[in-house]
C-alpha cells in the first residue's frame, strides 16, 4: 500500500480485499451474476467533493466543515482508475459513466477522459464514455471536455426557478449558469444531452411542467429531460416515502400538458422508460427506482474515488480494489489477469437486488455500516 491515509475518511464505508484465485483465467467477456445479470456498465466517481449541497444528497447540517473527505493520497490515480477500467472492460463493460461528488472538480479531469476514451472492447470498438454533472463548470469546461473524447454529458437540475433551484442546491448557485453550461455543451456538440431532475413532491414537483416547456422551446429534441424519483440512499437525507412523486403521476401531468406516447426500450437495462411528445418534439425519461424496480437486469457496478467496488446503489460493503492495485503477493505487484480474475470472482457471487425488495418503511442501515451515500458512489 505504501501511501498514508485519513483513516477516519478511508474507514467509513466498509470493504473486503476481495480473494485473488490462484490460477487466473482469462477475461471471458462474458461474465454473469448469481441472477444471470452480465457486467456492463461502470460508474467511476472521481472525487467525493461538491461545490453544491443539494438537500437531498449532502445536506449543509452533515456536509459541513468539519467534514472529512477523503484525503489526495486515498484517491485512485488517473492511471489506476483507467487501469481498472480496462479489466472491467475485459468483462464486458462498454459504458463508463464519470460522476462523483462534482466530477468537474476533480482537477485536470479531461485528462482523464483522453485515457479512458483511448481504451477498446475486445470486439475493437470505442467505449461509450460519459459523464453527469451539477452543470456548475460546464459553461467552462464543455469544449476541453469534448476535445478529450467525451461524447455526451448528463446534467442534474432540479427546477428552472431560480428561487427553487437556489433553496435545493442550498449554496445559493443561480440556475442561469446551469441552463447555459447546457448550451455551451449543446454548441461544441455533446450529444445526446440529458438533464435529470430528482423529483422531491412538495419541493420541486411543481417544476415538472414548467421544465419540460423550457427544454422543448430552448433545446429543442436533442436534449431529454429525464425525472427521477426520490430515493432512500445512503443514511442522511432523511427519507420518507411520502416525498417521492410516482413516475406514472410525473408521465400523467406531461401528457396532460403536452400529449405523450411510450417508446420502446433501446437497451436490456436501461433504467429511464422512454416516452415521445405526440407532436414531434422529442422524448422524455422516467426512472422509477422506488415504485418500479429494475434490479432484474441492473448491470452495473460502481467504483468509488478511493477504489471500492459497490455492486449496488445501496450495498453497505463494498471490496477493496485499491488494495489489489497498490498490493503484492510473494514480492510481486498483482498483475492484470490477477485483478481481473478477482473482479470476475466478485460479480460472479453477486445477488443484490435492493429496490425489489424495498418496503415501505426503509430498513435501518447496520450500526457501524451505513450505505453509502450519493455522493460517495455517484449517481
Ligand atoms: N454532482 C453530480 C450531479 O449532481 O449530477 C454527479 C453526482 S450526483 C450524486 C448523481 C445524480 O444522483 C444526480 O443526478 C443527483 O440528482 C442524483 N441523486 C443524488 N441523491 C439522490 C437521491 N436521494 N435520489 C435520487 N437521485 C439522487
Ligand atoms: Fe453535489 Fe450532485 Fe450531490 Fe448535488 S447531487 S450535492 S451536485 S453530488
Ligand atoms: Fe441495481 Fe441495486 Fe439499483 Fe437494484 S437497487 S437496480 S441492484 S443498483
Amino acid at each position: 500500500m505504501g501511501e498514508r491515509v485519513n483513516p477516519i475518511a478511508d474507514l467509513r464505508y466498509a470493504a473486503t480485499v476481495p480473494p485473488v484465485p490462484a490460477a487466473a483465467t482469462r477475461a471471458s467477456g462474458a461474465l454473469h451474476d448469481r441472477r444471470g445479470r452480465p457486467l456492463r456498465d461502470l460508474r467511476i466517481s472521481v472525487t467525493d467533493r461538491c461545490n453544491f449541497r443539494c438537500t437531498y444528497c449532502m445536506p449543509k447540517e452533515l456536509f459541513g466543515a468539519s467534514y472529512a473527505f477523503l484525503p489526495q493520497a486515498s484517491l485512485l490515480s488517473f492511471e489506476e482508475i483507467t487501469r481498472t477500467a480496462r479489466l472491467f472492460v475485459a468483462h464486458g463493460v462498454h459504458k463508463l459513466r464519470l460522476t462523483g461528488g462534482e466530477p468537474l472538480l476533480r482537477k485536470n479531469v479531461e485528462q482523464l477522459i483522453a485515457q479512458l476514451a483511448a481504451l477498446r472492447t475486445p470486439e475493437g470498438k470505442p467505449l461509450d464514455i460519459t459523464l453527469t454533472t451539477n452543470g456548475s463548470l460546464l459553461a467552462r469546461k464543455a469544449q476541453a471536455l469534448k476535445d478529450s473524447g467525451l461524447q455526451r454529458v448528463t446534467v442534474s437540475l432540479d427546477a428552472l426557478d431560480d428561487a427553487v433551484f437556489r433553496r435545493m442546491n442550498d449554496v445559493d448557485f443561480p440556475v442561469a449558469q446551469v441552463l447555459e453550461g447546457i448550451h455551451v455543451a449543446q454548441r461544441v456538440g455533446l450529444a445526446p444531452i440529458k438533464i435529470n431532475m430528482v423529483v422531491k413532491k412538495g419541493t420541486n414537483d411543481h417544476e415538472i411542467v414548467p421544465l419540460a416547456r423550457h427544454v422543448r422551446e430552448h433545446f429543442g429534441p436533442g436534449v431529454v429531460l429525464r425525472f427521477i424519483e426520490y430515493m432512500d440512499v445512503g443514511a442522511s437525507n432523511g427519507w420518507r416515502m411520502d416525498e417521492v412523486l410516482p413516475s406514472a403521476e410525473v408521465v400523467a401531468r406531461l401528457d396532460r400538458a403536452f400529449g405523450l406516447q411510450p417508446l420502446a426500450a433501446h437497451t436490456l437495462g436501461e433504467t429511464a422508460k422512454r416516452h415521445a411528445y405526440r407532436d414531434g418534439g422529442g422524448e422524455i425519461g422516467v426512472i422509477s427506482s422506488v415504485t418500479q424496480a429494475f434490479c432484474g437486469d441492473c448491470n452495473r457496478a460502481r467504483l468509488s474515488t478511493e477504489g471500492k467496488l459497490f455492486l449496488c446503489l445501496f450495498a453497505n460493503q463494498g471490496h477493496d480494489l485499491r488494495a489489489l492495485l497498490r498490493g503484492q503477493r510473494d514480492g510481486r505487484p498483482y498483475t492484470d489477469e490477477d485483478i481481473a480474475a478477482a473482479i470476475g470472482l466478485v460479480w460472479a457471487q453477486r445477488e443484490d437486488r435492493y429496490s425489489e425488495l424495498r418496503t415501505q418503511q426503509t430498513p435501518a442501515a447496520q450500526p457501524g455500516q451505513p450505505r453509502v451515500e450519493m455522493h460517495y458512489i455517484g449517481g
